[in-house]
């Protein structure tokens, strides 16, 4: 088979391995050409090249004696590196975990390999989750498979561009303020982070545990629903639900920031006018803990990295470098690490704690009351998924102010655990994707899949 990753779409793989118009063995070789093919762009810290050709004969025996196999038989996925595999390194792209293999599986690795899904590889990260752009990573950057001269997005920027170029099906990553959802936007896929909970985050590598989130990338929202049926226990029943009622979507004035580029405005209004064709009606709601919410989700997820992070000393946790857990610190960390470590110690102690730290949490407070009332108005949220398309590699991002709020649409759903999607809509004048954003209502993952649907159509 000519494997065509223009069509990398789970439905698609499912459809000819079920039929036999293709053997698990022939697909999965395919998918591994494409990662050699596609080296240079870094996307893969690791591929399980023998275990994958192992699962795969294994299929193809067991389909030849017609047992019944997985929902996911046969599909490739690829893994986050911070994520837990049994016996594969873990090293979330930190030279302090560098080599170091887990011992258990992660639950949704678990679960992956219940159904029978193909685990391909361990993808390129920006160190610790901590990043916009793949290039905190100890590996080097991950390229933008659309411009090479760009960055992918992060953290989980090799997961975007693993399925970007078709060397899988579909990828998981974390999501602690849009590190999912961001990347997918500047590759040109989907990216999905689930209501908090709604999948195990059992097995992952905490960041920040209150707004961390394990979600799934993918060429469409139907390959991203259905590695969610596998990992999450709510029932299908929630789909199409709302399909026969007049769908409401919120926008916020304030959604519309001054810098944002005119690319960006000019696709926020096409989707509308397309769901506006759909039946979609719009309404306007009002949040005024928005403007704050970036500040908000900085002060909150750098406390609780300083203290995710603080078990690190190279003694008892992560690679020695030699010296007294300081100097090992000094080593395994790089520079946004440690940034953020010493600010998160500096938001949440002694007489800062209060001003900074308790003051964060009320403000996250109230953010979650206007999103329930805003939610009481609309059915989804709908927001530009970031304020600009993917930048060019090393760009200094004190020169880019635009940079630095990059999250400020999707830290929403981390701070109030709602789940949210960036769909693919178009491209600018550069030819480079961009993503459209929605959040829906606690626990509607699958009703906010099939909405954002509508922007396939
Ligand atoms: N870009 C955000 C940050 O650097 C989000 C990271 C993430 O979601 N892990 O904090």
């Amino acid at each position: 088979m000519n494997y065509n990753n223009t069509d990398n779409k789970l439905s698609i793989l499912k459809n000819k391995l079920q039929n036999k118009e293709i053997g698990f063995y022939e697909a999965i070789s395919c998918f591994l050409d494409n990662i050699k093919a596609n080296k240079t762009l870094n996307c893969y810290t690791d591929v399980f090249e023998e275990d994958a050709i192992k699962k795969a004969r294994e299929l193809d025996i067991r389909a030849n004696k017609g047992e019944q196999l997985g929902a996911l038989a046969g599909i490739p996925i690829a893994i986050k590196d911070n994520i837990a595999v049994n016996g594969k390194v873990n090293s979330c792209c930190s030279n302090f975990l560098r080599g170091i293999k887990a011992n258990s599986d992660a639950d949704v690795i678990k679960r992956l390999k219940a159904a029978d899904a193909i685990l391909i590889g361990k993808t390129n990260m920006d160190e610790f989750a901590m990043g916009t752009s793949n290039e905190t990573s100890c590996y080097g950057p991950v390229l933008n498979p659309v411009d090479n001269t760009r960055v992918p997005g992060g953290s989980s920027g090799g997961s975007a561009c693993a399925v970007k170029i078709g060397s899988c099906v579909a990828a998981l990553g974390t999501d602690t303020g849009g590190s999912i959802r961001q990347p997918a936007s500047h590759c040109g896929v989907v990216g999905f982070k689930p209501t908090k909970g709604a999948i195990s985050n059992k097995g992952i590598v905490a960041l920040a545990p209150s707004l961390d989130q394990v979600g799934i990338l993918s060429s469409d929202t139907d390959g991203v629903a259905s590695v969610l049926k596998i990992l999450s226990d709510f029932s299908k029943t929630h789909v199409n639900k709302l399909l026969n009622q007049t769908i409401k979507v919120g926008i916020a004035d304030d959604f519309l920031f001054e810098g944002m580029s005119s690319d960006i405005a000019n696709t926020l209004d096409r989707a509308k006018d397309k769901l506006t064709h759909h039946g979609v009606e719009f309404v306007k709601v009002d949040l005024p803990s928005f403007k704050g919410a970036l500040a908000d989700y900085m002060i909150l997820s750098y406390a609780e990295a300083a203290i995710s992070l603080d078990r690190f000393d190279g003694i008892k946790y992560g690679n020695n470098f030699g010296g007294d857990a300081a100097y090992n610190r000094t080593k395994g960390f790089g520079y946004e690490a440690k940034r953020r470590i010493m600010l998160g110690k500096f938001f949440a102690t002694d007489s800062r704690y209060e001003k900074y730290y308790l003051k964060a949490i009320g403000v996250r407070r109230r953010l979650c009351d206007e999103l329930n009332e805003a939610f009481a108005r609309c059915d989804y949220l709908m927001t530009p998924s970031s304020l600009m398309a993917a930048y060019g590699l090393g760009e200094d991002v004190s020169a880019h102010k635009e940079i630095a709020y990059s999250d400020m649409y999707t830290v929403l759903a981390n701070l109030a655990d709602l789940p949210a999607v960036s769909v693919p809509f178009g491209h600018d004048c550069a030819g480079l994707p961009i993503g459209i954003h929605f959040i829906g209502k606690h626990n509607a993952d699958f009703d906010l899949l099939s909405f954002a649907h509508i922007l396939e159509l």
